[in-house]
């Protein structure tokens, strides 16, 4: 189990292993716009998953390095999320 504290706030998640990439994921705060409150992330940076979304994101800019890292919705029984992040590569 995971446990993510934020403002007082403790949030128990369940642990869960990437499917792309076999690295335990990690808690993560979404920003308040997106509902999500605190999902699961894989963070790895070497992840498949993520390393091949960089080309596949329509209309992105060039030179903008954002890629999808793979996460899951503990609000929505750990669905798969697509998290937008910079690539730091
Ligand atoms: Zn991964």
């Amino acid at each position: 189990m995971v446990i993510h504290e934020y403002a007082g706030i403790v949030t128990e998640l369940e642990d869960h292993d990437c499917p792309h990439c076999g690295k335990l994921m990690e808690p993560w705060l979404t920003p308040p716009e997106t509902g999500w409150g605190v999902i699961l992330v894989c963070s790895n940076n070497g992840c498949p998953f993520y390393l091949d979304s960089e080309t596949d994101i329509e209309n992105k800019r060039d030179d903008s390095h954002l890629g999808c890292r793979f996460a899951l919705d503990p609000g929505n029984k750990y669905k798969p999320v697509n998290v937008l992040a910079v690539c730091p590569h």
